[in-house]
């Protein structure tokens, strides 16, 4: 997939590892869609970088599809469509309120199946690619993050299904998993980020890694790359993993 002249729709534009993700496709010559809720931030990023932007909610029913068609009504197609809308939360999971977790669900689960189911019939059509950003989280579990490894482990189930499923149909599939990311993220869940390793990557790092698993084709980057080193142990030694982790964290 060719970056200039290609129509991508990011979600959670608004900050973080999104906004580093609409300025570098921007820069790579993409007609770059930014989504989020925050008017004011998304605003901003369209007069830096030329964007377009579409506010939605995407923890309300239907949001996802509702965003699907709207960017498809103003852009007529949509060939990279960039997944990356999320929250966290952190905590013990019996503290976590109901509300809560359906709100998790909703935005870093429901959406992107939305999305994705809303976006595919063109894409099959014209080929294109489904990038979804997943964590580290979704991939090994962490004390605490219960629910949010389970939206990110679902998110991960969904692409790698998908990547299967639609290898004949001209339509690529990019997992990007990042482990921890200097952004807002840990602000807004409500508990800061205290571990000194690993230190927090850039955003900019991430938006990197994606571009270039559009570029490539690339099915699943890391980023940072020794992060698949874990995700090996885990898989080929875990009660060795269990007990690093549940002494390490
Ligand atoms: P961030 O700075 O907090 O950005 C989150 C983005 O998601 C914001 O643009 C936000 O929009 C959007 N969002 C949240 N709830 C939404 C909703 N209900 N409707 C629409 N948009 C919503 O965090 P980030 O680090 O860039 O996170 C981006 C993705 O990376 C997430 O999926 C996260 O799980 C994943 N990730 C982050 C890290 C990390 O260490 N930071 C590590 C692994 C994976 P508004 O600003 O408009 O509210």
């Amino acid at each position: 997939m060719r970056l200039t002249g290609a129509v991508v729709l990011v979600t959670g534009a608004s900050s973080g590892i999104g906004a580093a993700v609409v300025r570098r496709l921007a820069r790579d010559g993409s007609h770059v869609v930014a989504a989020g809720r925050d008017a004011a931030r998304l605003d901003r990023l369209a007069s830096e970088t030329g964007a377009t932007t579409l506010l939605t909610d995407l923890s309300r029913p239907h949001a996802g599809r509702e965003l699907a068609e709207r960017a498809l009504a103003r852009h007529a197609r949509v060939d990279v469509l960039v997944n990356n809308a999320g929250l966290g939360w952190a905590g013990p999971f019996g503290g976590m309120a109901d509300p809560l977790a359906d709100e998790l669900l909703a935005v870093n689960l429901r959406a992107p199946i939305e999305l994705t189911r809303a976006l595919l019939p063109s894409m099959c059509h014209r080929g294109g690619h489904l990038v979804f950003v997943g964590s580290i989280a979704g991939r090994l579990g962490v004390d605490g993050e219960a629910v949010y490894a389970a939206t990110k482990a679902g998110l991960d189930a969904f692409a790698q299904s998908l990547r299967l499923e639609l290898a004949s149909r001209h339509v690529a599939v990019s997992m990007v998993v990042p482990g921890v990311v200097d952004t807002p993220f840990f602000a807004r869940r409500g508990q800061p980020y205290r571990r000194r390793i690993p230190r927090p990557l850039a955003p900019e790092r991430v938006a990197d890694a994606l571009a270039d698993a559009i570029l490539r084709d690339r099915a699943e980057v890391y980023v940072p790359g020794w992060l698949r080193l874990p995700v090996a142990v885990r898989g080929v030694l875990p009660a060795v993993y269990r007990r690093l982790a549940s002494r390490f964290g």
